[in-house]
């Protein structure tokens, strides 16, 4: 996909870039309030939702358009850019008649290619910076598919923003960050700017620093951050919003990184130590092909004798010792756990081929 370079979108923003404002707009004063702060806080772009896609009916479903000529006001009176979501044509045509300066898709419209096609044929022609959040659930083809059909519609200035992944039992997260799937999406895409969205993946504010520290250490381009003149009294998402001045305080304690090091001895010393890791995953490898050379051994042992490939209490005892083995050698044994669901599929799929050969071998004796 050919992207606009975000430093050409006329933005008035230096890097990491910060979006703030209410989950909601809810009325005049409440945005005007809470705008104002953030102005004085060094904000420049708000957000703020219009229309309110709720997982549920019966909730507050956002004021709707009424909010349009309010946000207008403000616009002019604080003299900063506005970004809305819009779920509908009808949206962008509204938002586009009030001067809306950027848009957002959310996780559940991007989540839906019938959506996704209705808001690029409307956004054809159409010259605002738009953000596709991540979809709902952790597939990356389905948020890089509505990456590509709002880019196919002719929008160039177009990025991404990582809200996490529903889940069905994630204890600390609202929406669990599932760093693997941003990070994906950036070694593909690195011309995509990528916002993190730490208050939907929070949904309470103590989270909120630690998501964002981690984004801007994983170099993400931004942050869009909920922020409300009164959070606990908020329509929606009260439990996950900062007051202006609580996230005036987060970006002061942030720390950004920078990706280039210009320092030769740093650069060498880097590149001592990522000869060594490289040197390491070798050998992981070759240890890797030895246990594999085994498993086949099995394999043709199985065959001759008949014996079934899968058995579960052989698994049970792999699955139940190798995290052990990785405690006692101080590696992270959930992440062993999982290494070895991986190890085990490839087993199985290495002794299920030779069970294959060898019934072709059997069709062909007779
Ligand atoms: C929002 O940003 O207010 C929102 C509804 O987010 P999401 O689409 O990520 O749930
Ligand atoms: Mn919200």
């Amino acid at each position: 996909m050919e992207i606009e370079k975000i430093d050409n979108w006329g933005l008035p923003l230096k890097k990491p870039f910060i979006i703030a404002g209410p989950c909601s707009v809810e009325t005049p004063e409440q945005l005007d309030k809470t705008v104002a702060q953030l102005v004085s806080y060094g904000i420049k772009i708000i957000r703020g939702g219009v229309w309110k896609p709720r997982t549920r009916p019966n909730h507050f479903e956002g004021v709707g358009e009424i909010a349009l000529p309010w946000i207008k006001e403000v616009k002019e009176k604080y003299s900063v850019q506005f970004a809305i979501e819009v779920a509908k044509p009808y949206h962008i045509d509204k938002a586009l008649e009030f001067g809306i300066d950027m848009f957002w898709i959310g996780a559940r419209s991007t989540a839906n290619p019938f959506t996704v096609q209705d808001i690029a044929n409307a956004l054809r022609g159409v010259d605002v910076p738009v953000w596709v959040k991540n979809p709902v659930n952790p597939d990356i083809g389905l948020w890089v598919g509505a990456l590509e059909r709002i880019h196919q519609a002719g929008v160039r200035k177009l990025g991404a923003i990582h809200r996490g992944f529903s889940n069905f039992n994630d204890r600390v997260y609202r929406n669990s960050p599932t760093w693997q799937i941003p990070l994906e999406f950036m070694t593909q895409y690195p011309d995509i700017p990528m916002l993190n969205d730490p208050s939907h993946i929070s949904g309470k504010r103590e989270l909120i620093a630690s998501v964002s520290q981690m984004a801007l250490d994983l170099n993400f381009d931004g942050l869009i951050i909920e922020s409300h003149i009164d959070p606990v009294n908020a329509w929606s998402d009260s439990a996950q919003q900062l007051s202006p001045m609580a996230l005036s305080d987060l970006i002061r304690i942030l720390q950004p990184r920078t990706i280039a090091i210009d320092d030769p001895f740093l650069k060498s010393q880097l590149e001592i130590i990522r000869e060594h890791i490289d040197e390491v995953d070798r050998e992981l490898l070759e240890v890797l092909g030895r246990r594999m050379k085994l498993v086949e051994k099995a394999g043709e042992y199985k065959k001759h004798n008949n014996v079934a490939i899968f058995q579960i209490e052989r698994w049970k005892e792999v699955f139940e010792t190798r995290p052990d083995w990785a405690k006692a050698l101080q590696v992270n044994p959930e992440f062993v756990k999982e290494l070895f669901k991986l190890v085990h599929s490839e087993s199985i799929r290495k002794q299920e081929q030779i069970m294959k050969d060898k019934l072709r071998e059997n069709v062909g004796d007779q």
